[in-house]
């Protein structure tokens, strides 16, 4: 803690962890994203949902379950708040009566958020949250590479009729030219599709489309070691479904699918992207009326976390 300009997460040794802030990692709250390096934002999104809803409530749980996280990661030695000005600024107003205006207004703020030089994190919000974003994102850094972990491919053209959804952002994104289809990648994809055919839209796109089957019994280290290199400098997004594992680790979301990734898994995945280029990350779709133990936002917290000590400019206590 050399640099007092820094934010730090409140300790438990200064407020019990019951209590304080309800920010993420009870960091201080910000009201907008001046002088930050990376920054949470919570979309309490839900309109978007085809099945279970409550993700609305995915960035208050989140927020309320990384209470037990400390500063310095055990394994990495990644010291994220040594090196970059972290705050919380707080949630996405959405309209949730109107999930098109809803997409206009998270467009929106992300865009003003973005005029600042920050990384942002954000906390959902179902997975729609993610094509407004992306929206942004590329506006300032052009068309960006994309690590999407996730049950589903998302790439549906139309669900009830409806090109916005939280099964159609990537469609959408490869459309209007958010993310670069060779430094795609989608991993953990699994279930019942419609037509057995469904992956292989994004496949012939040039997406890289690794089935959860794939990583069945292995460690997901080798997967991602070899997509980071393909990744090089270019910017990339990390978008992470939390339904991507498997419902006996994360049962608090709407769409769940069996035979997941662990979450040992999950966080190779997260460590490996170490060394590419994130502009920006998301873990959305966790519902906490179906998380009845309160491990999957629990879970969300630890993964939001192992991004943060991921991100370029990270220090790393090892290095002293
Ligand atoms: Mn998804
Ligand atoms: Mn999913």
């Amino acid at each position: 803690m050399s640099n007092s300009d820094l934010f730090q997460p409140l300790g438990g040794n200064e407020m019990p962890r019951f209590a304080g802030p309800g920010t993420m990692m009870r960091l201080p709250a910000a009201l907008d994203a001046v002088g930050l390096d990376a920054c949470f934002i919570g979309i309490p999104l839900d309109v978007g949902t085809s099945n279970r809803p409550g993700t609305r409530f995915g960035p208050k749980q989140i927020r309320a379950e990384s209470v037990m996280l400390r500063p310095y990661h055990m394994w990495t030695r990644a010291a994220p708040f040594e090196s970059l000005r972290i705050a919380d600024i707080g949630d996405v107003p959405i309209n949730t009566f109107d999930l098109k205006d809803a997409v206009r207004r998270i467009e929106a703020f992300y865009d003003n958020v973005l005029t600042h030089q920050v990384i942002p994190i954000t906390l959902g919000g179902d997975h729609t949250l993610t094509l407004p974003v992306l929206r942004s994102i590329a506006k300032k850094h052009g068309p960006v590479g994309l690590v999407h972990i996730d049950a589903h491919a998302d790439i549906n053209d139309r669900m009830f009729g409806e090109s916005i959804a939280h099964g159609t952002p990537f469609r959408r994104a490869l459309e209007e030219g958010l993310i670069d289809p060779n430094h795609t990648f989608q991993i953990g994809l699994r279930g019942t599709g419609y037509t057995a055919e469904d992956f292989d839209w994004a496949r012939k796109k040039g997406f890289e489309v690794t089935q959860a089957e794939e990583l069945w019994h292995k460690s997901a280290t080798p997967l991602i070691d070899s997509i980071r290199p393909k990744m090089g400098n270019f910017p990339v997004y990390l978008t992470f479904d939390i339904d991507s594992l498997d419902p006996a680790y994360a049962p608090g979301t709407g769409t769940p699918e069996i035979g997941g990734l662990t979450s040992i898994q999950a966080i190779e995945l997260i460590r490996g992207c170490r060394g590419m280029n994130l502009v920006g990350c998301d873990l959305v779709e966790v519902s906490p009326p179906y998380d009845l133990q309160g491990n999957t936002a629990l879970l969300a917290a630890n993964l939001i976390f192992e991004m943060l000590c991921v991100l370029p400019g990270v220090s790393f206590r090892m290095d002293d």
